[in-house]
């Protein structure tokens, strides 16, 4: 199929200094969580994005020097030449498929603990550490500001070495000594570094000097810079310092990679901004330089993309997280099917990746990060092994993923689903307060499984033990689910919480199927992802009074990993919910409950008509072990194996269950390695 015309601004080509973009798809540099420690992980990923379509693929921060070293955070290195190699595999991959190579050369300052190099970090100022660990960087001097100079010219020629098409300056975020150089917060220097913004931005014009003197002739100079902090007066904003800051260097660099700072105001989640939510602060970009500006703003829409562009916002298309949920983007607006384009569901679990200091994963996409150890690809998969019938019962996410990529091996499969409705836990959290664009999960899998022929899907259909055998399908797979439990056991109870046998007792399963009971109520978080906080949010939208009382530090704790959990907290406490934290949940009475502090033991009680209890959940399997329970029914049925998978084998996230779905797909017929089930990347000893 031909791409529609409307979307043929989308693919002209563009230069970017001494270098030409093949289109305006652009993967802006992003963390993988794989770095110098996975480096033929980070190359397969990369190449992948090329080959879907992308026409500049960048890496992620690329550490310049070991007094910039920001372990347990796993990044990329060009420390010295013995890094080289990684960087020319992942640049050969890219370059495989015709894209360009970008890379975001990195000193991040005191932002830079230094645990792994045990340097003292750099600031310009002093200035502690900007997290909780108890080190201090130094006032920069003279000499160390040549000396940085000298090492990002050295880390530019040998990226120019590796392979790279355009090379950053980076001071996107506020993660990077350029940026705190420029910011009045973290420089008081008296000398030509310090005081007016023209001396603020002297460390960032030398450095974008002297990385075009150094490769300008072959590789373009991109920076990347945080015009809007969202800090107000305190901090660099669209409409004083980070437009001075553009207008001063206009057209020093190649290309301008403009964002707001800090991460989790860029990559916000879709809870909290929609599509195209940093217009409004880079707008202003374009009309100040005649170099390319990229920007980005969870694009995922072609006329939203074209818009920006004939608007005159953006002359790149900027992407992350699409890029992560489909590298193959831009091939498919290319090819006339934008349709099937997975789009992101802006749950930030990518970045919970990095943020752990483990390889990316992504709910939308099961094949992100395993490229290389597994050898999956995001479009391809290999053909059937066998004439097997599968029968999918649940069509939740690990069922409907299941039942997609058993299709696109061409296998015949049945999806048998209870409700009328498909999507399992996502057709129901969807409708949580900000959690809309998680329908997408749904949404993707059946409109493929639609187009297939071999796949049947059978709605408002409950199976029972008789069905399945009467159905005498090859293969069982059960993706039936879970429910929350309702007794309170869960991270910190072992034993059922006192009173939890009671009629005021609610779950998340109660609130989605529609209950709303009178306040004042109670919301017990022991799970910490999103559950507990949206809850709440929900239930005082609804009018109750809402108390949300946890162990943990603060409401959603692991939200941390997703950037949100401020936001969360923010919004709870403006609505007027009560946050009480680092309390367990001791006994549940009639129209009261009693918290303990998790620390002194101490005992309040307060009122509480209605109790929600968010702590675990337990799988849906009785009919897999009413099935197993009759292994003559299963042979006579012909039946030759019954698998859990998802939420119904443990729960977990949508992303697990996505993934388990997948997964199962992978290994019908290949048969899982019980062993170590991928390639382990080890290093040679030198
Ligand atoms: P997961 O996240 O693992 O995909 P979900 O809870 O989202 O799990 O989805 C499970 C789905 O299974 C739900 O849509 C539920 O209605 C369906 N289901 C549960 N039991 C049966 C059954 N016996 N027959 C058909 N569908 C079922
Ligand atoms: Fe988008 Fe979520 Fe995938 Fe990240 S993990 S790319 S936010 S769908």
């Amino acid at each position: 199929m031909a791409r529609e015309p409307r979307y043929d601004i989308l693919f002209e080509p563009l230069r970017i200094g001494p270098v030409t973009a093949r289109n305006r798809f652009y993967q802006v540099p992003h963390c993988i969580g794989m770095g110098h420690a996975y480096p033929r992980s980070a190359a397969a990923l990369r190449g992948v994005k090329a080959e879907g379509g992308w026409a500049v693929v960048c890496t992620e921060e690329c550490e310049i020097h070991p007094t910039g070293d920001i372990a347990p955070n796993i990044e990329q290195r060009l420390w010295d030449d013995g890094d080289i190699p990684m960087h020319a595999a992942m640049t050969d991959a890219v370059h495989a498929h015709g894209a360009l190579a970008g890379i975001e050369l990195a000193h991040s300052g005191h932002h830079a603990p230094n645990l792994y190099s045990r340097l003292i970090p750099l600031a310009p100022s002093h200035l502690p550490y900007d997290g909780y660990e108890p080190v201090q960087a130094r006032a920069m001097d003279k000499e160390d500001i040549r000396n940085l100079r000298r090492w990002h010219r050295e880390a530019a020629l040998r990226a120019k070495k590796a392979g790279f098409d355009i090379v950053y300056v980076y001071a996107g975020h506020d993660l990077t000594l350029p940026m705190h150089f420029i910011s009045r917060r973290t420089n008081d220097r008296s000398d030509e570094y310090g005081g007016s913004l023209e001396n603020r931005v002297r460390l960032f014009r030398e450095l974008i000097e002297e990385t075009k003197e150094a490769i300008g002739d072959r590789c373009a100079i991109a920076v990347r810079f945080a015009v809007d902090e969202l800090l107000g007066a305190d901090g660099i904003t669209a409409e004083n310092e980070g437009r001075e800051v553009v207008e001063m260097l206009a057209e020093l660099p190649d290309l301008w990679d403009v964002n707001i700072s800090d991460w989790a105001n860029d990559s916000t989640t879709s809870r909290f901004a929609p599509e195209g939510s940093q217009e409004k602060y880079v707008a202003f970009v374009k009309k100040l330089t005649t170099k390319p500006v990229v920007g980005v703003g969870r694009f995922t829409s072609p006329d939203t993309m074209v818009a920006q562009i004939k608007r005159g916002v953006l002359d790149f298309i900027g992407a992350a997280r699409p890029s992560i949920a489909d590298p193959f983007l831009p091939k498919k607006i290319e090819e006339g099917r934008p349709e099937d384009i997975r789009e992101c569901i802006g749950c930030n679990i990518c970045v919970t990746g990095d943020l752990t200091m483990t390889p990316i994963r992504c709910t939308q996409n099961p094949t992100m990060g395993e490229e290389h150890r597994r050898g999956w690809h995001p479009e391809a998969i290999a053909p059937k092994g066998s004439e097997d019938g599968v029968l999918i019962v649940g069509a939740g996410p690990a069922g409907l993923e299941a039942a997609r990529a058993l299709g696109a091996r061409g296998y015949g499969v049945a999806l048998a689903e209870a409700s009328a409705e498909l999507g399992g836990r996502v057709a129901q959290e969807c409708r949580l307060p900000g959690l809309a664009e998680w329908a997408r999960v749904a949404d993707y899998r059946v409109s493929q499984i639609e187009k297939m022929t071999n796949v049947e899907v059978y709605r408002a259909s409950r199976l029972s033990v008789a069905d399945v055998l009467e159905f005498a399908p090859d293969r069982v797979v059960l993706a039936l689910g879970a429910r929350w439990r309702r007794d309170g056991i869960g991270r910190r109870h072992h034993e059922p919480i006192p009173g939890s046998e009671g009629e005021n007792i609610y779950t998340p399963d109660d609130a989605l199927d529609g209950a709303a009971p009178a306040g004042p109520v109670l919301v017990y978080d022991d799970d910490h992802y999103y559950m507990g906080g949206v809850l709440a949010e929900k239930l005082k939208a609804q009018g109750a009074e809402v108390v949300l009382a946890t162990p943990a530090p603060d409401a959603s704790h692991w939200t941390h990993n997703t950037m949100e959990q401020s936001r969360i907290q923010a919004r709870l406490l403006e609505m007027g919910v009560e946050i009480v934290p680092l309390h367990k949940l001791a006994a549940i009475g009639l129209g009261e409950v009693e918290l303990e502090c998790v620390y002194t033991g101490k005992r309040t009680k307060r009122p509480a008509a209605s109790v929600f209890l968010v702590t675990a959940r337990l799988p849906e399997d009785a009919l897999y072990h009413e099935l197993m329970a009759a292994p003559e029914a299963l042979r006579d049925a012909g039946i030759a194996s019954v698998d859990r998978i998802g939420d119904c084998l443990a729960p977990g996230t949508i992303a697990a269950a996505v993934y388990s779905g997948h997964l199962y797909a992978r290994e019908l017929d290949a048969g899982s390695n019980l062993e170590v089930p991928f390639k382990v990347e080890r290093h040679a000893l030198q």
